[in-house]
């Protein structure tokens, strides 16, 4: 049973035998490699996508990650880029020409909607950002000049869904390349592929990794495409992951099923929790069988004041961006107000606070949102 899961995680693309039988795989790190001839030299080059010669192209150690990340989509190949946001502007940029409109759901991540904002203007091409879910929300929002959609189903702050498997057939069926960010559910929950989706995205700086020491982004196509991506933006603009980060990456992969496991039953509990809790106004997450442990919750209170107060007062959550690693985080949205970033009017409610639910015990976590919560009423 060569493509079960804990083969891929233990076993897929690592080459033991080629590495004096070292149980787990050596860091290359080495900016190039070099050969004997140059018959085989000019063999290899005739194909860098499969063979390392330079490690902005393709590095040993990378190797093993990308053979993974592939078959955990059920993806042909993969690339690894520097960071989450390297890989959906890669992919962006691959598809699209002066002319050509990107359509992208509305609450994407908000340095994909930065991209089609900000830079892919200058370049002469043209975005629409799509309100709600559905195949006729999309329907109505594709034109004559639309090449791509851009979905991210469970989004990273609303926890809006798309329908998936609608809105890539409708795309096929006019040519159009479709790519879903699968950070949130990650091919444990939902493998995009398979419903029809051309490309899938990753930030592999949240739960692929999974221990908030890596940024890092995944890129998984048919062979043909991540060649394209490949020969133009990855080779082009050069955001490629270091070995090191790739082996660090290899080690986080190896216990994603039981990260989440334990993420989601301790989520279950601390919705539960929340749920019931006066001082709490509404909960933002997907339904029960997407639900990892990242979701949002609205206080009763609107009042600034409050947020701050609860979310100083909490002791076991950490208070930053980011979210999938082995420790519970709050990021309360008013903590924006003065960012650089921040776009009144279409950026997210004030009085959001996102929760990033780690390996805690749930208790730990409960007892902790109690006190702080208390402080409220
Ligand atoms: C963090 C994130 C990204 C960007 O990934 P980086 O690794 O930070 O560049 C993209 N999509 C989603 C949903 C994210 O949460």
């Amino acid at each position: 049973m060569p493509d079960d899961l804990s083969w891929i995680l233990n076993h897929l693309g690592e080459k033991r035998d080629a590495d004096n039988n070292a149980v787990i795989p050596p860091i290359h790190q080495s900016a190039m490699f070099c050969f004997e001839t140059v018959a085989e030299m000019r063999r290899q080059l005739g194909d860098e996508l499969a063979n390392p010669f330079y490690t902005r192209g393709n590095n040993p150690t990378v190797e093993v990650l990308r053979r993974k990340l592939a078959a955990l989509e059920g993806a042909e190949d993969a690339l690894v880029f520097s960071s989450g946001s390297g890989a959906i502007a890669a992919a962006v940029v691959d598809t699209v020409s002066q002319g050509d409109e990107v359509v992208c759901v509305a609450g994407a991540y908000g340095w994909t909607a930065k991209l089609l904002s900000k830079l892919l203007p200058r370049l002469g091409v043209a975005h629409r950002f799509v309100q709600g879910g559905q195949v006729a929300d999309f329907a109505a929002a594709i034109g004559p000049h639309t090449r791509m959609i851009i979905l991210e189903s469970p989004s990273s702050l609303l926890f809006e869904l798309q329908d998936v498997a609608g809105i890539a057939l409708l795309a096929r069926e006019r040519g159009i390349t479709t790519l879903c960010d699968n950070s949130y559910a990650t091919p444990l929950i939902q493998r995009p592929i398979e419903m029809g989706v051309d490309l899938v995205a990753h930030s592999g700086t949240k739960y692929l990794n999974g221990h908030s020491d890596v940024v890092a982004g995944v890129l998984c196509g048919s062979a043909e495409r991540i060649r394209s991506v490949f020969r133009g933006p990855f080779m082009t603009l050069g955001a490629c992951i270091s070995p090191h980060d790739a082996w660090l990456m290899i080690r986080g992969l190896r216990t994603l099923p039981i990260r989440l496991e334990r993420t989601r039953a301790s989520t279950r509990v601390i919705l539960d929790f929340l749920g019931a809790h006066p001082a709490v106004a509404k909960l933002h997450a997907p339904p029960k069988p997407m639900c990892n442990g990242l979701f949002s919750m609205e206080l009763k209170s609107d009042d600034i004041a409050d947020i701050e107060l609860f979310c100083d007062s909490l002791e076991r959550f950490l208070m930053t961006c980011s979210w999938g690693g082995h420790e519970s985080l709050v990021f309360p949205m008013c903590a924006l107000s003065e960012s650089e970033n921040y776009v009144p009017g279409r950026d997210r409610p004030m009085g959001l606070i996102r929760v990033s639910i780690g390996l805690e015990e749930p208790d730990v976590l409960v007892a902790d949102l109690e006190q702080a919560l208390r402080k409220l009423v």
